[in-house]
């Protein structure tokens, strides 16, 4: 202490206020927020907890950390080897992605045309790059999500008439939502046919009648039966579809574009259409890698009706989810893909460089793991990769690290994943694990 009574020195509010730093800061952030970090900093100078002179880096230093954290979502690391997990907010973006959401953050032409000066068609971009995807589309329209999709399609081609459905797609899709309830909500009459087990084509057949508005068929993709089943194939439900003169809507679910061999029971929309679906319904977030969306691909026609229906403006998503998904089509495999297809070997390697930066008490050791695809998607598929394992107890300390490591608990193990943490994130997971573990 110098013996200058600091409040003498600390600076006044209004001089603050005017320099530039702030006025920027406030045309930001607005002057009452200014106001309040530039107060606070003067209280703590006063109290003797800073210097005078840093008041204004104080305050600075507060406002911008205030920028930088106005959403109270907290980046996080997925060390479950789940790679699209629902509450973990499924695909994580690629930077591509995330720069043509920023692009479209502002004012864009995504419903006018530049040149002749007039409104276009929305979304334009993004349902060309569906198509050159998915060749065997003639359109395409985007929804908020799967859902969506399914209800704008079931509302539009069967409100007021009967939805045939085999009783083995009757699937709860999570949280308790299930989709009969979904297709019931828009006020067409779900006709059940087959059993949980088999549906064959003359069960189809036999439920067609005057009241039929579409047959639909849902991708089973969260659970699979084994032993005695028995499903129709897109081709001959289209066969007997258009022979009946009605729509096949096959909702895919997961999105893929097309044939994975890694997926070889994963329905993809370029084959489900080349079989004769009419409209294939799926989601954005899933296997395809983007933002959470409902892609719905089919005749121009169809998708036309859909479009037009009053329905589609209340589900239709928002400019940045269009250039999102526009940028995750166009833009190569995403990190969905690499984390999918992640290489063993290199996962291996990571998981022992990881072990070996760690304290020697927490006894890690390098294991097998296998990883799932989640989001609902293809059950019975698991990803060979590598973990590392901790104390049971870690999983729980672990979510509270900054940044918080979601572990999945296994066999009275904590074991941490390693296929769905960035690579560039291996020192953040080791410093986050080291500070839970404390030294040596
Ligand atoms: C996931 C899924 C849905 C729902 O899609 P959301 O994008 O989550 O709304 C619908 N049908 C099937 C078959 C699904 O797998």
């Amino acid at each position: 202490m110098t013996g200058i009574d600091p409040r003498r020195t600390v600076p006044r509010t209004d001089a603050l206020l005017r320099s530039p730093l702030f006025v920027e800061a406030a045309r930001r952030l607005g002057r009452v927020v200014v106001k309040a970090a530039v107060t606070d900093a003067q209280h703590r100078a006063r109290s003797g907890e800073i210097a005078p002179d840093d008041v204004a880096a104080t305050a600075a230093a507060a406002l911008e950390a205030r920028e930088r954290s106005l959403t109270t979502l907290r980046p996080l690391l997925n060390a479950t080897g789940v790679v699209l997990h629902t509450n973990l907010g499924r695909a994580p973006l690629s930077p591509a992605a995330v720069a043509a959401m920023r692009t479209a953050s502002g004012y864009v032409d995504v419903e006018y045309d530049v040149d002749i000066g007039a409104r276009s068609s929305r979304g334009r971009g993004t349902v060309a790059a569906l198509r050159e995807r998915v060749p065997t589309a003639e359109a395409g329209l985007v929804l908020n999500n799967g859902a969506a999709a399914l209800v704008l399609a079931t509302t539009a081609l069967g409100a007021g008439r009967e939805v045939i459905v085999s009783r083995g797609e009757m699937v709860e899709i999570g949280d308790g939502f299930r989709l009969p309830d979904l297709i019931a909500s828009t006020g067409a009459r779900l006709r059940e046919v087959g059993t949980t087990n088999r549906t064959s084509l003359p069960d189809y057949a036999e439920a067609i009648g005057p009241d039929t508005g579409l047959i639909l068929k849902v991708h089973p993709s969260n659970f699979r039966i084994e032993g005695f089943t028995g499903a129709a194939s897109i081709a001959d439900l289209a066969m007997l579809a258009r022979e009946r003169g009605l729509p096949l809507v096959v909702d895919t679910g997961s999105g893929l574009l097309a044939a994975d061999p890694l997926l070889p029971d994963e329905p993809d929309a370029t084959s489900a259409l080349a079989a004769g679906a009419a409209i294939v319904t799926c989601s954005g977030d899933k296997l395809l890698g983007g933002p959470q969306a409902g892609l719905v691909l089919g005749g121009a026609a169809l998708v036309e009706r859909l479009r037009r229906h009053p329905l589609a403006r209340a589900l239709r998503v928002d400019k940045t989810t269009l250039a999102a998904l526009e940028a995750t089509l166009r833009g190569g495999p995403t990190v969905t893909d690499h984390y999918l297809h992640a290489d063993p070997a290199a996962l291996r390697a990571r998981a022992e460089s990881l072990a070996a930066a760690l304290p020697g008490h927490l006894r890690a050791r390098v294991v097998p793991s296998e990883g799932v695809i989640g989001g609902g998607g293809a059950p019975g598929v698991t990803l060979p990769g590598w973990a590392i394992t901790l104390p049971e107890g870690y999983a729980a300390a672990l979510r509270r690290a900054a940044p918080p490591v979601i572990a999945r608990v296994e066999s009275r193990r904590c074991l941490i994943d390693l296929r769905c943490i960035p690579p560039e994130s291996d020192n953040d997971l080791a410093e986050a694990i080291c500070g839970v573990a404390g030294p040596d």
